[in-house]
């Protein structure tokens, strides 16, 4: 048997990530998949900048770790056929097993990994033991079960999962070419949906190397004959469901396989339990059409390994009170709300044809459209201003008095 305090299930975003802090704060912890190295998932495949980039930040990786992906700069903003917006941005492009990998590689002793699959838990309030599908065993203080929707270990231990609403949306991954020209006009674009009946929430390209990735969401059921369509003849659907997104692509092929997922939301029930917690996908899945499982995933392992492992580790015991603190964290409860409201609202932004979601899609495309005309009104006018100030200098005076005087 091994002995460690911290043991990691599951080296995704989450488990790896909880691995690389622990280790960089010199905690004795082992990280345990059946991948040594990820393999290619259809997952996030970009960090946006604000919110989600702070809370990349406050696991201390951020930095070294989106040095691997690629800065998108600017991000067009189009409906209809028309550019409302080109917002500076922040979003950085990395596939997920690219991510994870480098996540990975921040790893340091006294973080171990061992590459098996775990096939059994026992808990209590002092250690946890582990079985290795090897037949090896881990005693260790705490287990952090980050084992995304692998229901299997969590079930041992009596955890169950509610499943809060099936196939909320799907999530299509394909990348996009220009047809004739070397490249796209722009850096990135957000592009929104046309028509709430073709269930399309909106359209994000954006560079991930010299690749323009394309993610497409939809709220259709899993065997809608739409995602075969869309599987087998890509261009022409997608030119059905969006007639004017040509207007600012111009023509495109779709290359490379096409990646279609569907997502359920799940959230996990009597999770309170003495000497085990769950961070990311494994306590409650998101909708991947709002982009916030990362902002789960980075607060719940941010505040988990900066604030409760320290203090749980400091005394003895690893009862269900202790864990019950990571459960009540006031930054971790905010964000799973936000993330779950979001998941609605965006939905109903999307689709629905009340009259008040129809007035929403509306005032978001003059709020867009508002932030673009001031945004271009700006850019001229600056130019402008800075033309006066440079003239009005005493140096550009200097000069340009000397070049009336010789020109007289
Ligand atoms: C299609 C799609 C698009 C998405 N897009 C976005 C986006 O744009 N923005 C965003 O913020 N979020 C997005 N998300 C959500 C985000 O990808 C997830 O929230 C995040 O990847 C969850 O990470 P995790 O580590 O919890 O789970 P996972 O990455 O699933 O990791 C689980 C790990 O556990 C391991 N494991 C399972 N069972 C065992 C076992 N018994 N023993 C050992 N190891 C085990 C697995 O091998 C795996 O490595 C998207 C999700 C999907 C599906």
């Amino acid at each position: 048997m091994r002995y460690t305090d911290v043991a990691i299930i599951g080296g995704g975003l989450a488990g790896s990530t909880a691995a690389a802090m622990l280790g960089r704060d010199g905690v004795p912890s082992i990280l345990i998949d059946p991948h040594q190295i990820y393999p290619f998932d259809f997952r996030v495949e970009k960090i946006s900048g604000g919110v989600q980039l702070e809370r990349f930040e406050r696991t201390g990786l951020a930095q070294s770790v989106l040095r691997s992906a690629t800065l998108d700069g600017e991000n067009w903003i189009a409906r209809f056929g028309y550019l409302l917006d080109k917002v500076p941005s922040q979003q950085f492009g990395i596939m997920y097993d690219a991510l994870v990998g480098a996540i990975r590689a921040e790893m340091v002793e006294p973080a171990e990994f061992i590459c098996d699959k775990v096939i059994g838990v026992t808990t209590s309030d002092e250690r946890q033991k582990l079985v290795l599908a090897n037949g090896d065993t881990i005693s260790a203080r705490l287990a952090v079960l980050a084992s995304g929707l692998n229901v299997g270990l969590r079930r041992a231990v009596g955890i169950e999962r509610r499943l809060v609403s099936a196939c909320h949306s799907i999530s299509i991954g394909f990348d996009l070419v220009p047809v004739g020209r070397p490249a796209f006009p722009f850096p990135a674009m957000t592009y929104f949906s046309e028509r709430p009946s073709d269930r399309i929430p909106y359209l994000t390209l954006f560079p991930v190397g010299s690749r323009m990735r394309a993610n497409l969401f939809t709220y259709r059921q899993a065997d809608d004959p739409w995602l075969r369509a869309m599987r087998h003849h890509p261009v022409e659907t997608l030119n059905a469901a969006l007639p004017r997104l040509r207007r600012i692509t111009g023509e495109f092929d779709v290359s490379g396989d096409i990646k279609i997922r569907p997502a359920d939301l799940h959230v996990s029930t009597g999770y309170v339990q003495a000497g085990i917690v769950l961070v990311g996908d494994a306590f409650a899945t998101t909708c991947p059409v709002t982009g916030t499982g990362t902002d789960k995933v980075f607060t719940d392992v941010a505040q988990l390994c900066n604030m409760h492992i320290p203090a749980w580790l400091a005394t003895e015991g690893m009862g269900a009170d202790k864990i019950a603190a990571f459960y009540d964290d006031p930054l971790k409860k905010a964000c799973d709300a936000w993330s779950n409201d979001k998941a609605f609202k965006f939905r109903s932004v999307s689709i629905d044809t009340g009259l008040y979601w129809r007035l929403q899609r509306w005032t978001r495309f003059l709020a867009y459209l508002g932030d673009g005309t001031l945004r271009r009104t700006r850019k001229v006018i600056r130019p402008e201003r800075k033309l006066r100030a440079h003239s009005s200098s005493p140096s550009s005076s200097t000069s340009s008095s000397s070049s009336l005087s010789s020109s007289a």
